[in-house]
């Protein structure tokens, strides 16, 4: 685990501005000669504008970043901080539309984000560059943002490591007697102590027998002795998030509970055991699963074995059965098993790991012990 110090270390500079030449190949075997990029994360990733609402319209030799007024300084400051040759357009709706149709006049083929733009919204682009073809593509940003490079990875290593902090530092707090909603307020000041610009998703503290619904919220129940405590929640480092899930108990859960966490960490062994460049994502959850099945619990399994973490919380690759993802390196993805009884609880065990060429470099690094 990072030293105290360690998270309040300067991070090094993300190469924002190498992204967009690599996007306009994308777009150009697309079949398109400009590409409005509605998914804020992307624009994001694109740019370094860290604001709430904006689009970024790319083409061959120019690209145009489109925002309302409340981000005019700050988006001009972002661009230049990292180095992103982009003109500003900064209004309301109807003159960010017409500063769309001046830029696009003469385009042919426009990519749109097929998966981020509504019906509504693809209507009002139909009519407003009715000399254009509207082109739906699917995931070419999300394509480079596959790979992280080393500015993210550090963003995400931090992230990673305040929450391993953070949860150090709160764990024993259990032992006084304390809330689900209490325990995850704790864990997420403490990770914004620790340098987090936020949490990374909605935390999720769950014992006893709501320890058995994989996503249940936090509520104001006592978490009490023998009660299997499922704690998932990540920080989030400049946009760049980590994910983790720990099961603890207070004392003794019995036998039944017991056999159920060896599972799971079993399973989840097994899962970052088959991660490496290369590796079909399906045969990771196969791994995972297999091992659960084995231990006669496969039905108890409810979801897939864990996604791509960086921008957004959920993000490609898919480790799940269905997965047609093959892992590269440089990938970061979680490895995420579960076993859920209702009645008697559930158990959750993941890591957030860095694909490698020979293997898996785990980011999260709590220990894994159930008791405290
Ligand atoms: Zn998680
Ligand atoms: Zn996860």
């Amino acid at each position: 685990m990072a030293q105290q110090g360690g998270v309040r270390d300067p991070l090094p500079p993300a190469d924002v501005a190498g992204r967009l030449p690599r996007l306009r190949s994308l777009v150009s075997e697309a079949g398109c000669d400009a590409f409005l990029v509605s998914k804020i994360e992307n624009v994001r990733y694109l740019t370094g504008f860290s604001g709430s609402t904006a689009m970024l319209l790319v083409r061959p030799d120019q690209a145009l970043v489109l925002t309302d007024g409340r981000y005019g300084e700050q988006v001009r400051e972002e661009l230049d901080a990292h180095g992103v040759d982009a003109e500003v357009e900064v209004g309301r709706v109807p003159a960010q539309h017409e500063a769309m149709r001046r830029e696009l006049r003469g385009s042919l083929r426009v990519g749109l984000e097929a998966t981020a733009v509504s019906w509504a919204t693809e209507r009002d682009y139909a009519a407003l560059l009715s000399s254009a073809t509207l082109v739906p593509t699917r995931g070419l940003v999300e394509r480079l943002r596959r790979v992280k490079d080393e500015g993210e990875l550090a963003r995400i290593e931090r992230a990673a490591d305040i929450a391993d902090i953070a949860l150090a530092q709160v764990k024993h707090r259990l032992l006084d007697g304390i809330s689900e909603r209490d325990l995850s307020a704790e864990l997420e000041l403490e990770m914004r102590r620790r340098g987090a610009d936020g949490v990374a998703f909605e935390s999720i503290v769950a014992a006893g027998p709501e320890s058995a619904k994989p996503h249940a919220r936090p509520s104001g129940r006592m978490i009490g002795e023998g009660d299997l405590i499922v704690i998932d929640f990540g920080a989030c480092v400049e946009g760049y998030r980590s994910d983790m899930t720990r099961t603890l108990c207070i004392g003794d859960p019995g036998p039944r509970a017991r056999e159920i966490v060896d599972a799971v960490l079993a399973a989840q062994r097994a899962g970052v055991r088959a991660v490496r460049e290369g590796a079909r994502a399906q045969d990771v959850d196969q791994a995972s699963r297999s091992s659960i099945e084995e231990a006669g619990l496969g039905a108890a399994f409810l979801h897939p074995t864990g996604h791509g973490v960086g921008l957004e919380i959920h993000e490609a690759p898919a480790i799940a059965a269905e997965s047609a993802d093959i892992l590269e390196a440089g990938a970061v993805v979680t490895v995420e098993p579960g076993i859920y009884l209702t009645g008697l609880g559930g158990a959750r065990i993941e890591d957030t790991v860095l694909v490698t060429a020979d293997g898996a470099r785990p980011l999260t690094k709590s220990t894994k012990d159930l008791t405290l």
